[in-house]
């Protein structure tokens, strides 16, 4: 589903550059639930927007779907996200003065679906969400994890094969964090590959694969097998 072979990418800002990512080698079976981990600028969200085509990589070769990403024009990066990827970030990225249901039908509309459809499906995906009697609130009169749902509700609108998410349980107390885990498990039960960048161990402990991120390099990767001795090993530490 995602392959990622020897992967650069250096940020130039004025005569400074920075080698953020320094060859990063990672395949990604369809339908795993993996997550991320590292300290706070170890390269974990440039590697998600590279594989959100977000963000474009200096070198080496990316698949997604076995199709080869490079050099995509800002036009043809925005065909396969939206055909792929479904994003949900710490922040939520919602729009506030859109209500609820605006913001789940948001893709559809960029992808010009009628309104009266893309809300009737909007509605659905709220429903599924357990936010149907919300769908004419603002979001800043939702809470921290009805707010996140929402965003989930939104990526999965336009029927993703990957979902990203960038410390989606980074803003919520950690009963909403257990809930919102819970949401993304299901996900993955519906065949979905996840991505889930987080700082969490308890988070990363709910995925198949934790991948450890450090200055720029895989550091390690721990298998499902192993995950309960790592988390042991990291209560004790
Ligand atoms: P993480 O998500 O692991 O905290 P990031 O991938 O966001 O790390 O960032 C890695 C490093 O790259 C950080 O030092 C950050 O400041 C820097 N960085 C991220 N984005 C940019 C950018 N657009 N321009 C310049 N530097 C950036
Ligand atoms: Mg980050």
């Amino acid at each position: 589903m995602i392959v990622l072979k020897d992967i650069n990418k250096t940020y130039y800002t004025g005569k400074t550059s920075l080698h953020v990512l320094k060859g990063i080698d990672l395949k990604i079976n369809q339908g795993e639930l993996v997550s991320i981990m590292g300290s706070s600028g170890s390269g974990k969200s440039t590697l998600l927007n590279i594989i959100g085509m977000l963000d474009n990589h200096d070198s080496g070769d990316f698949c997604l779907n076995d199709e080869k990403i490079e050099h995509l024009s800002e036009k043809k990066a925005a065909f396969y996200r939206n055909k792929f990827i479904g994003f949900v970030f710490q922040s939520f990225n919602l729009i506030s003065f859109k209500n609820a249901m605006e913001n789940v039908a948001l893709p559809l509309y960029y992808q010009k679906v009628p309104r009266k459809l893309r809300n009737k499906s909007a509605m659905e995906y709220l429903e599924k969400m357990g936010l149907a009697e919300w769908a004419h609130h603002l979001p800043n009169e939702l809470s921290g994890g009805q707010k996140q749902r929402l965003a989930i509700a939104r990526a999965l609108i336009s029927r993703p094969k990957v979902i990203l998410a960038d410390e989606p349980t980074g803003a919520l107390d950690s009963e909403t964090s257990i809930e919102v885990m819970k949401i993304f498990k299901e996900i993955h039960a519906s065949g979905i590959t996840i991505l889930i960048v987080t700082h969490e161990r308890e988070i990363a402990a709910e995925t198949e694969r934790i991948i450890r991120l450090k200055d720029g390099r895989i550091e390690s990767i721990i298998e499902n097998g192993q995950r309960k001795k790592w988390l042991e090993s990291q209560h004790m530490a």
